[in-house]
């Protein structure tokens, strides 16, 4: 019979398993029985829902049997089974959903020769770890792998058989029941690598334990144990004769980790059972475990993960959490339990106040659910509060992966949330701790965000406003002409650098009665003397025709030029009038749209400049040179912000006549 190949990724993948470095072989016994256990989950959810008889929890297991002589494990499962389509698509290629995402994260394309390059560890946990390659991981300890699969209500069984890379062949079979077994031919032992023991009892009984102890159907195996021979009289001070006998055991406690006493559990149960079942290899950076009794009785167990998953900002990422009844999962997602901006926690909810054969539409609108959804968000945001409070590294760490999020909540539904996520907001800021300033720079710590509680706790008594700036970067805002001023009047500068900053404070408005304002606003409101204002308004007062000449050169370009006493060593500067910034026009630009949208500039000038006297002298010699000037400095003023001036060959040649002069 011709074998069929695998899909080009499912072939490199393969042969990435089979000879990784990957350590952990021992998982393909966990993802094996994870995989039947669902397979029951289906087939008992689809005899809730269809109402089908004779069907009892009771009857349904999962079987391992090891032949050592034979060299073979095999697990089987009396579940939904497969039909010979489901093994070709299920088994046929791998990573269905993601294989895109495959190729991109092994950074090359997959090589259709099969040649794996060398991987580090590392990358191989990854990989296993975001694609849940579950199945494939068999093809670790096997040389060869048979599937018999009967799907439950047909009458044909199937048989798909690999020996690996090479593809695989698919026939038909007898199998008596519906469900799946399949039939691993465990590998020679190497010299690094002991397969034999995936054969031996005590091995196969350690892992269930350690893997597989909360399945919730019985996992049984034929053991050997040893009894006093029947009908041998022990004799006097003899040793009784013993024999060995055979006999099916059950060998995990079924009991579900969330459903055991928190005081039992251990951070290393919490992460096992984390990383098992949302393939996560990083730690989550919370765990969330509470039992709710009374009027609405759950138990949740909330995991608020230490990385993003890959997919975590696309359009692709499914939010929600397990949902279970009494121990039975209904349903895998279970997107209302959680709001967009939490999107990021992975878990599971168990209710016995919840039926069974609910469906997916009549959930929806669920009270118990609706009451459920309401408690876990107040609980997440203690939680992470909790966090926010007490290791501020990990939740600078956690802001990292998720803070996008909480701002795009922020900003999302006119900032209806708002008042719930301003709290958890954190940002750089300019803002320097005694310690950091006095301690060397070799033991300096990387600086950590700021809450806007503990901003508005530092402003200056006069101070009106919470400033901040926004740019691409921290190092960028840091050299922003703009932010000199308030600098030298001590105060604190919040650096926003994500697209989103600007919208969701535009929303945000104020935090305790203090109103947000850009350092790139035209109005900075900072407090000056009379003699300061004084001065500034004779000055304007001598350069008004100066302004409103250059004003004129530049045209559309800018609503005004003026001067300011904002800058410190700058000759220039652009802000922006209203509510759109010029980091906004970026964003917003930045989008697939047809109309384009401009900020109202205003170029600034620097009052203490000496450029000003150049200017107002030019103005009264040479007002060609004013108008070159003016163009001049609307570029700079635009190369500082980020922009490139709108005709860079004119600026150059400016440049260059002026260098030439
Ligand atoms: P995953 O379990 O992450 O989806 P796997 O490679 O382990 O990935 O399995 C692929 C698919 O094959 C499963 O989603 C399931 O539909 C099917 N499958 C695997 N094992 C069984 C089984 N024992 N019974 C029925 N279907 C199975």
């Amino acid at each position: 019979m011709a074998k069929k190949q695998f899909k080009a990724e499912s072939k490199r993948l393969l042969d990435l398993m089979i000879n990784s470095i990957y350590t952990h072989k021992e998982i393909f016994l966990r993802e094996l029985i994870s995989n039947a256990s669902d397979a029951i989950d289906k087939l008992y959810y689809k005899s809730l829902t269809d109402g089908l008889s004779g069907m009892n929890r009771e009857d349904f297991t999962i079987r391992i049997d090891a032949n050592k002589d034979a060299r073979t494990l095999v697990i089987s499962d009396n579940g939904i089974g497969m039909t010979k389509e489901e093994l070709e698509k299920n088994l046929g290629t791998i990573a269905r959903s993601g294989s895109l995402d495959f190729k991109t994260a092994m950074g090359s394309e997959g090589s259709e020769d099969g040649n794996s390059q060398p991987l580090q560890e590392g990358e191989t946990i990854d990989i296993i770890g975001q694609f849940g390659v579950g199945f494939y991981s068999a093809f670790m300890v096997s040389e060869q792998v048979t599937v018999i699969s009967k799907a439950f209500g047909t009458d044909e069984a199937w048989q798909w058989e690999s020996k690996g890379a090479d593809g695989y062949t698919i026939k038909e079979a007898e199998k008596a029941e519906h469900g799946t077994e399949i039939t691993l031919v465990i590998k020679a032992d190497t010299e690094d690598e002991r397969y034999t023991e995936f054969l031996e009892e005590y091995r196969i009984r350690g892992l269930i334990r350690k893997y597989s102890d909360y399945i919730r159907y019985p996992i049984r195996m034929m053991v050997t144990k040893s009894r006093i021979k029947e009908g041998s009289e022990p004799k006097e001070g003899e040793a009784p004769e013993y024999e060995s006998y055979q006999e099916l055991e059950t060998l995990n406690s079924m009991v579900p980790l969330w459903k055991k006493q928190k005081s039992s559990l251990t951070d290393e149960d919490y992460n096992n059972f984390y990383r098992e079942k949302w393939f996560d290899m990083t730690e989550p950076v919370k765990v969330i475990h509470t039992n709710v009794e009374g009027m609405l009785s759950y138990t949740a167990l909330l995991f608020i993960p230490g990385q993003a998953p890959f997919d975590y900002y696309s359009k692709d990422f499914e939010k929600g959490l397990q949902l279970y009844s009494s121990g039975v999962m209904i349903m895998d997602k279970c997107p209302d339990l959680l709001p967009d901006y939490f999107s990021f926690v992975r878990g599971l909810v168990d209710s016995q106040d919840l039926s069974l054969n609910i469906s997916r539409e009549m959930l929806q609108h669920d009270r118990q659910l609706k009451a459920i959804a309401q408690r876990l968000e107040k609980k997440i945001k203690s939680e992470l509060l909790d966090l926010l409070k007490k290791d501020r590294e990990k939740y600078a760490a956690f802001f990292k992966n998720f803070g996008l999020q909480l701002k795009y909540g922020v900003y999302e539904g006119y900032g209806m949330n708002k008042d719930k996520l301003q709290d958890l907001l954190v940002y750089y800021s300019s803002f320097e701790p005694e310690t950091a300033k006095a301690g060397d720079a070799e033991e300096a710590k990387a600086p950590l965000p700021v809450t806007l509680a503990e901003y508005v706790s530092r402003m200056k008594p006069e101070q009106k406003y919470i400033y901040y700036a926004a740019g691409e970067s921290i190092e960028k805002i840091d050299r922003m002409p703009q932010t000199e001023v308030l600098k030298d009047k001590g105060y604190e500068i919040l650096y926003m650098t994500d697209d989103v900053d600007e919208f969701a404070i535009q929303m945000l408005r104020e935090f305790d009665g203090k109103e947000f304002k850009s350092v790139s606003a035209d109005d900075l409101e900072i407090e000056e003397t009379e003699e300061e204002k004084e001065a500034a308004k004779k000055q304007e007062e001598e350069s008004k025709d100066l302004l409103e000449y250059m004003k004129e050169c530049l045209a559309d370009k800018v609503s005004d030029v003026k001067l300011t006493q904002r800058l410190k060593s700058h000759p220039v500067c652009l802000t922006a009038k209203g509510g759109l910034s010029i980091e906004m026009e970026k964003v917003l630009n930045a989008m697939p749209m047809d109309e384009k949208v401009k900020a109202e500039r205003v170029l600034e000038i620097n009052s203490n400049h000496r450029i000003v006297d150049t200017l107002n002298r030019l103005y009264a010699s040479d007002k060609e040179k004013v108008k070159t000037y003016a163009s001049l400095l609307y570029d700079q003023a635009l190369l500082i912000e980020g922009l490139t001036p709108e005709d860079p060959v004119a600026f150059a040649s400016a440049v260059c006549d002026l260098m030439t002069e």
